[in-house]
């Protein structure tokens, strides 16, 4: 196969605009809200829950955060998601990690009702997603597929080696590839000689959350790369998974880090928002 000298680059930003835009038009017809609910006093954390409240606002959903401190415990949280689960004026639910020691992100998100669970944190909704029944799925783990499909890269029949098998990104993409006709492995931190795998994948899903794990070695000539990895840098930056440098010499294609999943990820929970106000203001309308 003949190489670009320069891999292109899969921007998520024009994407995460056009389904902005959707959910604006969305929200302007049917209103919706958002509920937040954080148990640390990470500081990254409250950065992350305060840019998705911004970003609610911007399309027209009315974000509220329910800080419950870090000494939260199970009872208290899974309490907070039953009662706005059962708040009909909540379209959609958001369970912040990480949580405070010895509460399961599983278990406490168990009590998120799963028309409201608009990230895929509850088991049920994975469940869900592996039987192919509605659910929404975890929106990093549809915005790598969504990237994939703005951009032209078919997914029938090609291999996809996805590195990382968590509940929120590895498993939950895994069952959307396979939904997609892909060959798809998941790689994790025994699998052994984790290059020989990655080498032969057509396309390639860094999702492990260590930085330069995915290097030139890791790739077969003009391989699709997508990172997913943000891992933060001493300077306050952000780098993903993938050794761009390096992996730039055999890729045909790579996201960058930050602009590509990300920015898909924060437009997609909104989408996924503003669509569960509107599918329960069509059932109580009578057409759904
Ligand atoms: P996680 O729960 O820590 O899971 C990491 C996965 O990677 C695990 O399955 C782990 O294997 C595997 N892994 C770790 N080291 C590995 C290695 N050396 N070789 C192969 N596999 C390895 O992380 P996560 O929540 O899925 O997040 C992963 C990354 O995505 C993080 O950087 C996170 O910040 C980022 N993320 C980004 C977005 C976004 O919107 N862009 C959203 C969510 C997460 P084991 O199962 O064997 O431990």
């Amino acid at each position: 196969m003949r190489l670009p000298s320069v891999p292109s680059v899969l921007s998520g930003r024009d994407l995460a605009a056009a389904v902005r835009v959707e959910t604006a038009t969305e929200t302007a017809a049917v209103p919706a809200r958002l509920a937040v609910v954080v148990a640390t006093a990470d500081e990254s954390t409250a950065w992350y829950v305060r840019s998705i409240a911004k970003a609610a606002v911007k399309v027209g959903i009315t974000c509220d955060v329910t800080d419950l401190g870090p000494e939260a415990d199970a009872p208290t949280i899974r309490a907070t998601l039953a009662a706005l689960s059962a708040d009909p004026t909540v379209h959609g639910i958001i369970l912040q990690t990480p949580l405070p020691v010895g509460v399961t992100q599983q278990e406490a998100a168990l009590a998120i009702a799963v028309e409201k669970d608009v990230d895929g944190a509850n088991p049920l909704s994975l469940g869900r997603l592996a039987a192919g029944l509605t659910a929404h799925a975890p929106a990093t783990a549809e915005a790598v597929v969504r990237l994939l499909d703005h951009h032209g890269v078919d997914l029938a029949g090609r291999h996809v080696a996805v590195v990382g098998r968590s509940t929120v990104v590895g498993k939950p993409l895994a069952h959307l590839l396979l939904d997609r006709d892909a060959t798809v492995t998941v790689c994790h931190s025994r699998t052994t000689d984790l290059a020989a795998v990655t080498a032969r994948a057509d396309i390639v899903v860094a999702a492990a959350g260590r930085p330069g794990l995915i290097t030139a070695r890791h790739l077969a000539p003009g391989a699709v790369v997508v990172d997913v990895g943000t891992n933060p840098t001493p300077d306050g930056g952000l780098v993903g998974d993938v050794d761009a440098v390096s992996a730039s010499a055999r890729a045909s294609a790579l996201t960058p880090v930050p602009g590509g999943v990300g920015p898909v990820t924060t437009a997609l929970l909104l989408r996924h928002t503003a669509r569960a106000a509107a599918t329960t203001a069509a059932a109580s309308n009578g057409h759904a």
